[in-house]
């Protein structure tokens, strides 16, 4: 009894993660080529025949590309958005794929416990995702602006926990990106830092003691970098004596390699 989490692939140019259990699977967002997904299912040993849906996070390329490809690939597939999201996806996906769920309501997937839930981004009605199964959690937050009060409550108590890091604010800043564009990601609809991203994390240790596997995801192309997201992670949570070991481990989710396989 487990449940497994691995990214196939995550930044501004794509994202896709798997989560199973012994006998049910789902992936958040398609937005890489079905290739891809394919190839991360093969390499973590997942049967297509096991994979009963794709969770939508919002419609951004970048999370819905291969939507209509990967209905073809598993023809049993069901996508599930939220009607605000189905309203905006402009990716032909048939009729008889499509599935509703309510933010913010909890439902079933064989063992797989899944909570939509509110965040701030420049979409329709937006979401992250936590998973439960066999008293272990997994949360997904990724393209969010800041992190609410609410936000926090849903991810805190995570075992494994993808939260966005994904730009300096420096690289940003006097980097070539326009204005316009500057100010969006930025704002309090566009993208995590890797300085919020550290304070958040620093106030989920020190208010939730416990041993949690942090993945940095959704990094930029263009203001980013592992290295620099890490460092600038790491930095604040030194600052407030906080020290990544066997409690606390840190990755960064890669935007075009495959991670491993984490057991919980
Ligand atoms: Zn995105
Ligand atoms: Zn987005």
């Amino acid at each position: 009894m487990s449940l497994k989490f691995c990214s196939f692939a995550s930044g501004s140019s794509g994202n896709c993660y798997l989560v199973k259990s012994d006998n049910t699977a789902v992936l958040i967002d398609a937005g890489i080529s079905g290739k891809r997904i394919l190839e991360g299912l093969e390499h973590t040993e997942t049967p297509r025949e096991m994979v009963s849906a794709i969770l939508v996070t919002h419609e951004h390329i970048d999370h819905v590309q291969s939507l209509p490809v990967m209905t073809k690939r598993i023809p049993h597939l069901k996508i599930y958005a939220n009607e605000a999201t189905w309203d905006q996806i402009d990716r032909p996906v048939p009729e008889e794929h499509r599935h509703l769920f309510v933010t913010g309501e909890e439902f079933e997937i064989g063992n797989l416990v899944i909570k939509p839930f509110p965040v701030s981004h420049d979409a329709a009605e937006p979401v992250g995702f936590s998973i439960r199964s066999e008293g272990r959690k997994i949360s997904v937050c990724t393209d969010s602006g800041y992190i609410s009060d609410d936000i926090y409550d849903e991810i805190s108590d995570a075992d494994l926990l993808l939260l966005e890091a994904n730009h300096e604010k420096e690289l940003l800043l006097f980097g070539r990106y326009p204005y316009p564009l500057k100010q969006r990601i930025l704002g309090d609809e566009g993208h995590l830092s890797n300085l919020t991203c550290g304070e958040c994390l620093c106030r989920i240790v020190s208010e939730n003691p416990k041993k949690r596997q942090v993945l940095l995801g959704h990094l930029s192309h263009e203001n980013n970098t592992p290295e620099v997201a890490m460092q600038a992670i790491v930095n604040t949570l030194e600052e407030e004596r906080i020290f990544v070991g066997d409690e606390l481990r840190i990755d960064v989710a890669k935007r075009d390699t495959i991670s491993r396989l984490y057991k919980l």
